[in-house]
């Protein structure tokens, strides 16, 4: 058979490696391939419509017919097309778009550089830290603690930072790695334990590895003020005040990886403000460009670009970067995605319509299979489980989410299965009618999973 004669499905069967894909759940079902998308909607080649339940990897945050983005990177592709920021070259874009972030950053930031990725963006910081405590005179500080369920992406140290089990099949983490508690009160919490003592607890353990790794051995910590893919895991109100005077004391700089959280998605502009936190560095990606370039972003504060400067400058230079890091492209992009954002009441809409999908989540809490629902601003999880009171989960063959998310792709919907949980993170520019459908539509689709999983666990 030609290709011409196949169907792009096949063709991809045929011809594609897939990554982070369900493999039986891709034979069985086969792949979704996009075609075109429209809003908060895409399209597939068979003229399927979904509504894109989780903005397509939580990035497409302004949908994905925003012609303004497409606009402002084909008059930057006819003004310059592409360069780099090696060498003291730069492009007006990049340093626009450095100053901007610098102007909106939640604490004082001083400087900011770009990558193509947050796991790049995250990478940097590591080697960045690596280079500064060396040139201060402490070359044992090496280690980075994270925490369990964190996801920091997908490259090396960045894996090692995602402290999830499926990092063993390539014999991560590094050695580096101290994975600390995960903040998830719902799962590791003590029968009886309020917030505050959850908290003081994680803070006691957090002294505890420190005091056992050894202050001087810790470069800094990484965290993501809600962690996405792990589950959406909104930390308890007071978490960061509990551990930040802790890192503090020792000396250990504190990084937000606002991959997910930045530019929106928690209803404020950054997750560092819905949870208190007061980073040394920052990190941002996805919704900078709302997914139509790939762009990452590191920011330091004055502390960390004064003593990172030094310590390059101590080398004759800060010996990092990548050829597409500060595409001008990007930065154009990022630009017009950030002036929608900030100037457009995209996070007025984002707090409205977040505030009617918590509200949904919180009513399908009543069902059954549902453990906890949990979220902030347009970001949310149902977590199943097989029975309430012990919050036991259900067995992993009957693939709970995936099913629930199958059920929803066959009415519309995409969402996201992580085990047994199913995660939500629509695009900002979704409305109030939009959330109810999906809303109205979970709640059948969990008594329908509900049956037939009781009938296959009896
Ligand atoms: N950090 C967080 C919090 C993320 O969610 C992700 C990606 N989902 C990354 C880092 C990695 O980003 P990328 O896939 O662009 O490398």
């Amino acid at each position: 058979m030609t290709a011409a004669s196949q169907s792009w499905e096949q063709r991809e069967s045929g011809s594609f490696f897939h990554t982070f894909s369900d493999l039986p759940s891709l034979s069985e079902d086969g792949p979704v391939v996009v075609e075109r998308g429209e809003g908060a909607y895409i399209v597939d080649t068979g003229g399927r419509r979904y509504f894109e339940g989780n903005s397509g990897l939580w990035n497409m945050t302004l949908g994905f017919s925003e012609q303004r983005l497409a606009e402002v990177a084909a008059r930057q592709y006819a003004e310059l097309p592409g360069y780099h920021t090696f060498f003291g070259r730069n492009s007006k874009p990049s340093i626009a778009l450095a100053e901007k972030m610098l102007a909106l950053a939640p604490v004082p930031m001083s400087r900011a550089f770009f990558t193509n990725s947050g796991s790049e963006a995250n990478e940097s910081v590591v080697k960045l830290l690596w280079m500064m405590w060396a040139f201060e005179g402490q070359p044992r500080r090496r280690k980075f603690l994270t925490r369990k369920n964190a996801y920091h992406g997908a490259t090396v140290m960045a894996a090692s930072l995602t402290a999830k089990d499926y990092n063993r099949a390539f014999g991560l983490p590094l050695p580096e790695i101290v994975v600390l508690d995960c903040p998830h009160a719902y799962r590791y919490a003590a029968p009886g334990e309020s917030d505050d003592e959850f908290c003081a607890r994680l803070a006691a353990n957090l002294e505890a590895t420190i005091q056992a790794e050894d202050p001087e051995t810790i470069a800094g910590m990484f965290a993501e003020p809600v962690m996405g893919a792990g589950g959406v895991i909104v930390p308890p109100k007071n978490y960061f005040r509990h551990i930040q005077p802790i890192l503090r004391r020792h000396g250990i700089p504190l990084v937000a990886d606002e991959v997910i959280c930045g530019f929106g998605r928690t209803g404020s502009l950054w997750g560092t403000e819905t949870v208190a936190m007061q980073p040394d560095i920052m990190v941002a990606s996805k919704s900078m460009s709302a997914g139509y370039f790939p762009m990452g972003a590191v920011m330091l504060s004055e502390d960390i670009d004064r003593r990172a400067k030094a310590a390059a400058e101590a080398l004759e230079e800060f010996p990092h970067g990548f050829t597409t890091g500060g595409h001008p492209v990007g930065c154009a992009v990022s630009l017009e995605a950030i002036r929608i954002i900030t100037e457009e009441g995209v996070v007025d809409n984002i707090r409205d319509v977040g505030a009617v999908l918590q509200s949904g989540l919180e009513q399908l809490a009543e069902h059954p299979m549902v453990g906890e629902a949990r979220g902030v601003g347009l970001m949310g999880a149902l977590e199943m489980v097989a029975d309430k009171r012990s919050k036991t989960p259900f067995a992993g063959h009957l693939r709970i989410g995936e099913r629930i998310a199958k059920a929803a792709r066959e009415r519309g919907f995409i969402i996201r299965p992580l085990g047994s949980s199913v995660v939500l993170a629509p695009p900002f520019i979704s409305t109030t009618s939009e959330m109810e459908a999906l809303i109205g539509t979970l709640r059948e689709i969990l008594d329908l999973v509900h049956a037939s999983a009781r009938k296959e666990a009896a």
